[in-house]
């Protein structure tokens, strides 16, 4: 199955299981969320005129080119009185433009003369170092579309309309699953023929990035009965999200499990790392198993898994930004799979990392981003290919 369609039945499969519940949260923790509702201005930005510069506020019609008195000093946060005629008023940044006035003039191309009096020797324009009010936002206008993930800029956006509270799309509840016999918990001792658990970690801190409530299920045994008990355990959840035991391997009781109490498709992804990839039912609550491999849980979770996730919040925008880069490197075998290198960008080239296994999590540790390797293709240096990178999937 090519990626691009796997994915599209992903989303579709995510769309037709959106959640729904929504919460009013504080600003302080709608960071990751996402929005249930569109944002709508309810005040004009900027409220009022005011001046982008310190300087001096002058009604321009009523000026001949004099020296004018200053008649007040107007503040950042305090309101002006209107401009008397003939005069200028000392006027800061931010601070509201006395009516009357319609021009700011910097106070680098002013003149201070004796007594309090101001000298203007630059031609002066109307509007010039003023903000209009709503030059940014007009009341009523929608500045943020339901379904926008809240990162800093947003929340700051909503800050500027005075917004203390969000109406949010409640977290995507996830049940993580970790299996294989070889499996042990950093901190104890590695028996024989034991690894530690990699892809725990990386899922759990990569879904709570996503916003997602995690439901750490642990290491699950590569038993048939545990593996029973195991998913009937889990509780109310959006998503059971495993990695390993879903090949065709004789200790793959997840697929065995799964079919006996549910549906379970197992897709034979053209992708590299990252062939099994499983979608299912348990229960009715949806079930991705991942590939086991550490490299491989990566480049699926992050081009596949996190678009669903996302895409049941009612996100739109998934598709992570990709740039074409110049290739640092000459990869000679085409394959029948779309490969996904861990790669770096030096001096404006991409490169990669010297061992591409699907085992090896340290290339990504090394790598910036990954170099689509399109199937049947070979690319060589300096030929173009897309770069996608690391910080758009892990956010
Ligand atoms: P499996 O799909 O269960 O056959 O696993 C494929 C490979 O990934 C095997 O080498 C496993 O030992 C390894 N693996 C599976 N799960 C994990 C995990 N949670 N952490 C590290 N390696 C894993
Ligand atoms: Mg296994």
């Amino acid at each position: 199955m090519p990626v691009e369609d796997a994915l599209a039945q992903l989303l579709k499969l995510a769309e037709s299981a959106p959640i729904v519940e929504t919460e009013q949260v504080a600003l302080a923790q709608a960071e990751g969320r996402v929005l249930a509702e569109a944002l709508i201005a309810s005040l004009d930005l900027p409220p009022w005129p005011n001046s982008a510069m310190d300087g001096y506020a002058l009604r321009l019609a009523d000026w001949q080119g004099e020296a004018l008195p200053v008649s007040q000093r107007i503040f950042a946060g305090h309101a002006p009185e209107p401009l008397e005629p003939g005069t200028c008023a000392r006027i800061f940044t931010g601070a509201p433009l006395p009516l009357g006035a319609d021009c700011v003039e910097m106070q680098e191309n002013a003149e201070v003369l004796q007594g309090q009096r101001v000298r203007f020797n630059e031609p002066l324009r109307a509007g010039q170092n003023v903000r209009p009010q709503g030059q940014e936002t007009r009341v009523g206008e929608s500045v943020l579309a339901a379904g926008t993930r809240l990162g800093p800029i947003e929340l700051g956006l909503a800050a500027t309309l005075g917004c203390a509270t969000l109406r949010v799309v409640r977290r995507v509840k996830v049940a993580v699953l970790s299996t294989g016999d070889e499996l042990v918990e950093p901190g104890l001792p590695l028996g024989p023929g034991q690894i530690y658990n990699s892809n725990r970690r990386l899922l759990v801190s990569w879904l709570q990035r996503l916003g997602c409530e995690v439901i750490d299920a642990g290491i699950l045994a590569d038993d048939l009965e545990k593996t029973r008990d195991c998913l009937a355990g889990l509780g109310q959840v959006d998503l059971i999200l495993s990695t390993g035991g879903v090949s065709v391997g004789e200790a793959d009781y997840l697929g065995l499990a799964l079919r006996e109490a549910g549906e379970l498709a197992l897709w034979k992804l053209a992708i590299k790392p990252g062939k099994p990839l499983t979608f299912g039912h348990y229960k009715g609550v949806p079930v991705i198993g991942l590939p086991g491999n550490p490299a491989s849980t990566l480049v699926t979770f992050g081009l596949l898994t996190r678009p669903y996730l996302l895409r049941r919040q009612g996100v739109q925008e998934v598709t992570p930004l990709q740039f074409p880069v110049p290739a640092g490197f000459d990869w000679p075998k085409a394959g029948n799979r779309r490969e996904y290198l861990r790669a770096r960008l030096e001096q404006g080239c991409a490169q990669i990392y010297k061992n591409q296994s699907s085992g090896v999590l340290r290339s990504a540790a090394w790598a910036e981003g990954l170099v689509e390797v399109r199937e049947g293709t070979t690319p060589g240096k300096g030929d173009t290919v897309q770069f996608i990178p690391l910080s758009e999937l892990l956010g």
